[in-house]
């Protein structure tokens, strides 16, 4: 296949950096523009990033004078890992002029025909791109790096049982603040029981990426969440405490065997990004921990264990995702492959 250009507007910051380095030898998708802030523009991507990954910079790239965000690059889909103040207006600009957007921002979430996609839990919901207002172009969103690890936990659950209610208490690591993020003198030693915006976002969320396509829209899922969010000294991996309540409460093993068993579009389209296993269970009571587990199956897997019983829900267990993998540049350069799978880029 002749791979796809695209760009990647944010290329300066963590999530950005992500991005470069999933797409180096990617089979699908070539870098051809990074494109971030005027402060940026204009000069070589190697001296004004602070590069914070453990691989090189890809050599090619190094070199390359950073754009500005503006619609006139040499590519049809756009990565965006741009700050949330500044994402709304750019992503829009960008659509309108016929390019594809993937988002890791929070502000198009909600907008009616705005898919907030993850291709394991939703595919279908990629129809909604042809009831957007932008003619050759459109708006795709990742959602928030918690809410993706949730929804894949609980997507075999929502198929197979009846879900009432969820409590779920995240342990977040330091890297979903961005870089250089919260100050080492507020976190070492430290834990944070306050993530700005999060605890909405996991709440209404998953009413969105469980709910239903119906005559180009989607009516959202029954589903009550209530989330708390604290931020720990963990660089990456968001691990999550969850208690379930069903209206009929199902047995120990079928819910394992629910996530043992669930496989979904990236895994039967064998799309390059997909991990080969979505869920992975474990029986050792000390699994998982975000250390040993985040960079399951090219960070792209959902581990999960401890499921147990709840004296006040039906069940517990913890959940844990690689936050700017699976939570951020691998969901969306896993989106975008459904898109190319599905034919709405070619
Ligand atoms: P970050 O490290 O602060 O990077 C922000 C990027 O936006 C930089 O490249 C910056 O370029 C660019 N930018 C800032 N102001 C701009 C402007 N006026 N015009 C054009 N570009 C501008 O943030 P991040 O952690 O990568 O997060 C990026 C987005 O992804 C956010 O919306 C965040 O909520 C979301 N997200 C993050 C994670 C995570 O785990 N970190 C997970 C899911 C979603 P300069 O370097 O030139 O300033």
């Amino acid at each position: 296949m002749k791979k796809i250009p695209v760009s990647i507007l944010g290329a300066t910051g963590s999530v950005g950096q992500k991005f470069i380095q999933l797409l180096e030898n990617h089979p699908y998708f070539y870098i051809t523009s990074l494109a971030a802030s005027d402060r940026s523009a204009g000069k070589k991507y190697g001296e004004v990033v602070n590069w914070i990954l453990p691989t090189p910079i890809p050599d090619n790239l190094s070199e390359m004078i950073i754009d500005k965000c503006e619609p006139n690059l040499n590519c049809k889909i756009v990565f965006s890992g741009l700050d949330s103040s500044v994402a709304g207006e750019i992503e829009e600009n960008f659509a309108k002029n016929n390019y594809l957007v993937i988002s890791n921002s929070k502000i198009h979430r909600f907008d009616s025909d705005v898919p907030l996609l993850i291709p394991e839990v939703n595919a279908d919901h990629i129809e909604l791109l042809s009831t957007q207002k932008f003619g050759g172009g459109g708006i795709i969103t990742n959602p928030n790096c918690s809410t993706i690890g949730l929804a894949i936990a609980l997507k075999p659950l929502f198929d197979n049982f009846e879900i009432e209610a969820v409590n779920v208490v995240t342990l977040q690591a330091l890297s979903g603040a961005g870089y250089p993020g919260v100050s080492s003198l507020d976190i070492i030693d430290n834990v944070i029981p306050y993530i700005s915006g999060e605890e909405e976002k996991i709440e209404l969320e998953p009413k969105k990426i469980f709910g239903k396509l119906k005559n180009g829209r989607i009516e959202f899922a029954e589903i009550k969440i209530s989330a708390q969010c604290n931020r720990v000294a963990v660089i990456d991996g968001h691990l999550e405490s969850v208690q379930i309540k069903f209206r009929t409460k199902p047995e120990i093993g079928d819910i394992i065997s629910a996530w043992e068993n669930f496989s979904s579009s990236p895994q039967k389209l064998n799309l390059p990004s997909a991990p080969i296993k979505p869920i992975h269970y474990f029986y050792d009571e000390r699994f998982p921990q975000p250390r040993l587990h985040r960079n399951l199956d090219k960070g792209m897997a959902v581990s999960i264990g401890r499921l147990r019983e709840c004296s006040i829900f039906d069940y517990k267990f913890s959940i844990l995702s690689h936050n700017t993998i699976r939570g951020a540049a691998g969901g969306a350069i896993l989106c975008a492959e459904l898109l190319v799978a599905k034919e709405y880029i070619r």
